[in-house]
């Protein structure tokens, strides 16, 4: 089947680039050396299941549903969340699945600065080098569901394409974030020639995602689909979508954990200084009350007052 086509078109200017196709046309973009932008989909009869937001508290049971079904999938991590849970993105890599980039704080990256946005990045490719010893090439901007103009979704492309990112959308998008319940989100997932599917492993209640996962892969697999991680589809090496970091990626990766880490321990400094500063507060306000009680006992006792 050819159901798509790979489509390669230069990027002179991004004016040229208005009319290019959206994220909600499923595709991939990809930059050669030689500076085209190539679109890109998966082959039709592949489906690649991938999980946003993530990690969180469901990422675990995420992982064992694929495990026992033998699917590999691809992870799309914020950053903020991946330092909160040391450990799980090398899981995640364990289990044969790929990691991507999808910001740091998950803004909408049409509405910041090209300086936020490379920070976003380099934040948390430091956080998945920094927890896994391994880059990613693999690059995700949040919010493409809600879908901003073309025009903004390809400044995006075209920014991070630049710097040798894959950046992948979406075939489908069953809203799960939004709980419209497990079987919907089986139904608005699935279809006859596959695809790319955007579902999330965190930023909130995802136990409806978790729950129509297993729905989704028994659908697929009754009817002879491939799953595949994003390279895979796409025909990469593992070792192209998830190089060894160069020592300046290493470097990156070490000094955010030492910032990490010093931020942590001043937040931490600042409690401190907090609470001692309330203790001190109360034992004053404890000390003045004793001898403002104190006096009014012996002011009373000298009026002859009586109490109650
Ligand atoms: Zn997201």
């Amino acid at each position: 089947m050819q159901r798509r086509r790979s489509i390669a078109i230069t990027v002179a200017c991004l004016g040229t680039l208005v009319s290019a196709p959206s994220f909600a046309n499923g595709t991939v973009f990809i930059r050669k050396s030689g500076g085209a932008l190539e679109i890109r989909s998966v082959p039709a009869g592949t489906v690649v299941l991938t999980f946003d937001d993530g990690p969180s508290e469901y990422t675990a049971r995420v992982l064992e549903i694929l495990r026992e079904n033998s699917v590999p999938a691809t992870f799309f991590v914020v950053g903020e969340c991946a330092v909160e849970r040391p450990g799980m993105l090398s899981a995640i890599l364990r289990d044969g699945h790929e990691l991507g980039n999808h910001t740091y704080h998950h803004p909408r990256l049409d509405t910041v600065s090209r300086r936020v946005m490379a920070r976003e990045v380099a934040l948390t490719q430091a956080a998945i080098t920094g927890q896994t010893g391994r880059a990613t090439r693999l690059f995700r901007p949040p919010y493409i569901h809600t879908g901003p103009p073309d025009s903004a979704t390809m400044i995006v492309v075209d920014a991070l394409t630049r710097k040798g990112f894959v950046v992948v959308g979406e075939d489908f998008d069953p809203g799960d974030w939004a709980r419209p319940g497990a079987d919907v989100i089986v139904q608005r997932s699935t279809g006859p020639e596959g695809g790319i599917v955007l579902l999330h492993d965190g930023g909130g209640d995802r136990s409806q995602t978790v729950k129509a996962l297993p729905g989704i892969i028994a659908w697929y697999r009754a009817r002879g689909m491939r799953f595949a991680t994003i390279g895979a589809a796409l025909g990469l090496e593992r070792l192209e979508v998830m190089p060894r970091p160069s020592i300046s990626d290493r470097l990156s990766a070490g000094l955010l954990q030492a910032r990490l880490a010093s931020a942590k321990w001043t937040s931490r400094y600042v409690s401190l200084k907090r609470v001692a500063a309330a203790l001190v507060l109360l034992a004053i306000g404890g000390l003045l009350g004793f001898r403002w009680g104190a006096r009014r006992t012996l002011g009373d006792q000298r009026s002859g007052g009586s109490r109650p």
